[in-house]
Protein backbone atom coordinates (compact mmCIF):
# COMPACT_ATOMS: atom_id res chain seq x y z
CA UNK A 1 0.00 0.00 0.00
CA UNK A 2 1.33 3.21 -1.32
CA UNK A 3 1.13 6.83 1.21
CA UNK A 4 1.53 9.74 0.26
CA UNK A 5 3.41 12.65 1.40
CA UNK A 6 2.69 15.03 3.81
CA UNK A 7 1.61 18.93 2.69
CA UNK A 8 4.43 21.33 4.93
CA UNK A 9 2.47 22.10 7.56
CA UNK A 10 0.72 25.77 7.93
CA UNK A 11 1.53 27.21 10.76
CA UNK A 12 3.76 26.68 13.97
CA UNK A 13 3.41 28.14 17.47
CA UNK A 14 6.37 30.72 18.41
CA UNK A 15 6.70 29.03 22.08
CA UNK A 16 5.88 25.64 22.23
CA UNK A 17 6.53 24.56 18.25
CA UNK A 18 2.81 22.67 17.73
CA UNK A 19 2.13 22.52 13.89
CA UNK A 20 -1.08 23.03 12.47
CA UNK A 21 -2.33 22.65 8.69
CA UNK A 22 -5.41 24.71 9.47
CA UNK A 23 -5.41 28.30 8.17
CA UNK A 24 -7.89 29.27 10.67
CA UNK A 25 -5.15 29.04 13.21
CA UNK A 26 -2.44 30.89 12.02
CA UNK A 27 -2.60 34.47 14.26
CA UNK A 28 -4.11 32.50 17.18
CA UNK A 29 -3.61 31.23 20.32
CA UNK A 30 -1.80 27.78 20.63
CA UNK A 31 -3.78 25.12 21.95
CA UNK A 32 -1.16 22.88 23.14
CA UNK A 33 -1.72 22.14 26.69
CA UNK A 34 2.07 22.02 28.40
CA UNK A 35 2.40 20.58 32.09
CA UNK A 36 -1.75 21.10 32.45
CA UNK A 37 -1.85 25.13 31.48
CA UNK A 38 -2.48 26.20 28.01
CA UNK A 39 0.55 27.42 25.53
CA UNK A 40 0.52 31.06 25.32
CA UNK A 41 2.27 31.23 21.95
CA UNK A 42 0.67 31.85 18.95
CA UNK A 43 0.51 30.47 15.87
CA UNK A 44 2.26 32.02 12.90
CA UNK A 45 2.63 31.18 9.36
CA UNK A 46 5.40 28.74 8.22
CA UNK A 47 5.19 29.37 4.79
CA UNK A 48 8.48 30.80 4.86
CA UNK A 49 10.38 28.39 7.70
CA UNK A 50 12.66 25.57 6.25
CA UNK A 51 11.30 22.35 6.92
CA UNK A 52 12.83 18.78 7.11
CA UNK A 53 11.36 15.69 5.97
CA UNK A 54 10.50 13.50 9.27
CA UNK A 55 13.30 11.03 9.40
CA UNK A 56 11.37 8.61 10.98
CA UNK A 57 8.20 8.16 8.20
CA UNK A 58 10.17 9.73 5.68
CA UNK A 59 7.20 12.50 5.20
CA UNK A 60 4.29 10.16 5.58
CA UNK A 61 3.44 10.94 8.72
CA UNK A 62 2.77 7.43 9.76
CA UNK A 63 5.29 4.65 10.39
CA UNK A 64 3.20 1.20 9.77
CA UNK A 65 0.01 1.60 11.22
CA UNK A 66 1.10 4.15 14.46
CA UNK A 67 0.93 7.87 14.24
CA UNK A 68 4.67 8.96 13.71
CA UNK A 69 5.46 10.03 17.71
CA UNK A 70 8.35 11.86 15.97
CA UNK A 71 6.55 14.69 14.36
CA UNK A 72 2.89 14.20 15.32
CA UNK A 73 2.12 12.65 12.46
CA UNK A 74 3.04 16.14 10.44
CA UNK A 75 5.55 13.85 8.42
CA UNK A 76 7.77 17.44 8.69
CA UNK A 77 10.02 18.88 11.21
CA UNK A 78 11.57 22.81 11.12
CA UNK A 79 14.69 22.79 10.18
CA UNK A 80 17.16 23.33 12.08
ZN1 LIG B 1 2.23 26.57 21.69
ZN1 LIG C 1 7.42 11.40 11.35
Amino acid sequence: MLRSKKPKPLAVCNVCHALTDRHDFINNRCHQVVNGKRCYGTFRSALTDLWDECGSCHGVGMVGTQVCGECAGFGWKLYG
